[in-house]
């Protein structure tokens, strides 16, 4: 007999063990407890013990969470206001901040910091171990977390989303189950609180269904990718943040790199790249790479030593892109809701703000035993009271004015912090899907200049793989779904030559001669980092991303 799907109900889900979904679940727990002793002193409906569960798909807390990071503490002050005394893991405070403008062999530091890239009182920090350490803050609190849960599917309720049907475990290629197969559980809950991250599969399943996007942008991303280095003693001091613009990219592709200084010679070292480029050969791995030849990082990274590596998508689109973060059972919160303030390329602060005002929501709709759509409007309206809408309205149309390249869009940054987010081209300027950009190879012309490697200093992605530690169950059905083969072979491979080849940073994907000549898409899933760039930016969008079998993916040392 085929073994039977576990159903599991719990109170409260949160779906992906962020930032976001662990802040929304501590504070949530901190607003029921004090519900209760204002019941206990003048009256009222006292709310009983809930179960709080918390997906997520990684073997560990952190394993899969990566951000570059400076992290602004104004969320993390609110939830735990005592948080330095309680252990906040920060590498460092902020000790300086520049700002360089690079070109291939040179460049000049700018005199003044702009004023959306100042970070007097933020932190470095490794987001894997804020993650680790707020996942026992909100276990000790009385939630728990279940590692090695991808959620698979929504399940519902009529229109209700009712609870996630959770990843099957040993299906072999082909989807027959092995002997040690164990179907996805049901977890059904009250109310579901997506956290999954950028480009999340669940929510871009509920964004159609329940059309979230209407009237809004389309989404914008960017593709961070980062290592960590140890280095020689006192090259680099703890707390030093520097960022880049210029090189390697040219003026009409978005992007910058950047250098965070961490404790006990530990720094990090990343560049993001814009996925609304226009040269389908643009490689966002390749360009960290040549970020680390340019002569500035040559100095500061000689005698180093590379430790980790991984790679993410960056939701840039900002206010006018975020989906309708509420729907019938259902809140998004963090990076798959776009809570991110392009302007500053943050959202640490925001996802966890996200995550509280989801949990005042609930609470309210606890004490009315309601999460229709009706009821969850209320956490519209938090957020749009909130200081997330006062940040995110003043970088409203920041990602817009980069299509007039680096420094024309530098200009209508300037005139826009100066009208208040206001843009020359009106309150609110649309934006195209960020794969639109990409021009046909007849039309791109040359190539990208690439890397020269030596594994060392300078990687190819075999290699950064390894130092992500990625590593998934070989004979499971392929998590990463085309759905029309042929465009690979055909258009795609005259009209792009395959972009694939190049977006995703972990060499997923490979054009192979096959037996009767020509060329065939293979696809490595195993090497697959998770960072979703090849969903946003596949020119034809026939890319899905899915999650794999509980606990596959990167093992990321404190990213
Ligand atoms: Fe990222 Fe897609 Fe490559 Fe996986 S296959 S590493 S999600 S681009």
């Amino acid at each position: 007999m085929p073994p039977s799907r576990e159903v599991m109900p719990v109170d409260i889900l949160f779906v992906g063990a962020g930032p976001a979904s662990l802040a929304g679940a501590y504070h949530l727990l901190t607003l029921v407890e004090k519900h209760n002793e204002s019941v206990a002193s003048g009256g009222g409906k006292e709310i009983g013990p809930l179960e709080i569960a918390i997906l997520e798909k990684g073997s560990s807390m952190g394993a899969h969470a990566i951000s570059g990071a400076v992290m602004d503490p104004r969320a993390l002050a609110e939830l735990i206001p005592d948080f330095e005394e309680a252990g906040f893991p920060a590498e460092s405070p902020v000790t300086s901040d520049e700002v360089r403008v690079l070109s291939a062999k040179g460049g000049f530091r700018l005199p003044a910091v702009p004023p959306t890239m100042r970070n007097d009182g933020n932190y470095v920090v490794s987001l894997g171990k804020v993650v680790s350490w707020l996942a026992e803050k909100v276990e000790e609190k009385g939630a728990f977390i279940l590692p090695e849960f991808p959620g698979r599917e929504p399940i519902f309720d009529g229109s209700r989303l009712s609870g996630i049907r959770t990843t099957d475990r040993g299906l072999d290629k082909e989807g027959n189950p092995k002997g040690n197969h164990q179907p996805g559980a049901d977890i059904t809950a009250r109310v579901v609180v997506l956290g999954e991250g950028p480009r999340g599969s669940l929510t871009k399943q509920l964004i159609a269904r329940h059309g979230l996007d209407e009237g809004t942008n389309p989404p914008v991303f960017a593709t961070g990718v980062k290592e960590t280095w140890r280095l020689p003693e006192g090259r680099i001091e703890p707390g030093k943040v520097i960022h880049t613009m210029g090189y390697p990219l040219d003026s009409s592709t978005y992007g910058g790199g950047f250098i965070y200084g961490g404790a006990d010679g530990m720094a990090a070292i990343g560049f993001a790249t814009g996925l609304d480029y226009h040269h389908p050969a643009t490689d966002p791995q390749a360009e960290l790479q040549r970020f680390k030849e340019h002569p500035f990082v040559v100095a500061l990274l000689e005698g180093g030593e590379v430790v980790s590596f991984g790679a993410k998508t960056i939701p840039e689109g900002g206010w006018f892109a975020m989906p309708r973060p509420y729907f019938d059972g259902g809140m998004l919160i963090g990076d798959c809701g776009g809570f991110l303030d392009p302007s500053r390329l943050k959202g640490i602060h925001l996802g966890m703000k996200s995550g509280m005002l989801a949990a005042e929501t609930i609470l309210e709709g606890l004490i009315a035993d309601d999460f229709s759509e009706s009821q969850l409007a209320g956490y519209r309206q938090r957020i749009e009271a909130s200081w997330i809408r006062e940040e995110m309205w003043k970088s409203r149309n920041f990602h817009q004015a980069m299509d007039s390249g680096l420094f024309g869009g530098m200009a209508r940054i300037g005139i826009q912090m100066l009208l208040g987010g206001r843009d020359i081209r009106g309150d609110r300027v649309s934006a195209a899907p960020g794969h639109t950009h990409m021009k046909r190879l007849s039309e791109a012309g040359g190539d990208r200049a690439r890397p020269t490697v030596d594994n060392e200093r300078i990687f190819d992605k075999l290699t950064n793989v390894f130092h992500s530690g990625a590593i998934h169950e070989e004979d499971q059905p392929v998590h990463l779904v085309v759905s029309d083969l042929d465009i690979c072979r055909t258009r795609c491979a005259e009209e792009y030559g395959n972009p694939c080849r190049f977006f995703c940073p972990a060499d997923v994907y490979e054009m192979v001669e096959e037996d009767g000549g020509g060329l065939d898409l293979r696809i490595n899933a195993s090497n697959c980092v998770h960072c979703k760039t090849c969903d946003v930016m596949d020119p034809y969008q026939i890319i899905t991303w899915l999650p794999p079998e509980g606990g596959g993916g990167p093992s990321y040392k404190n990213l």
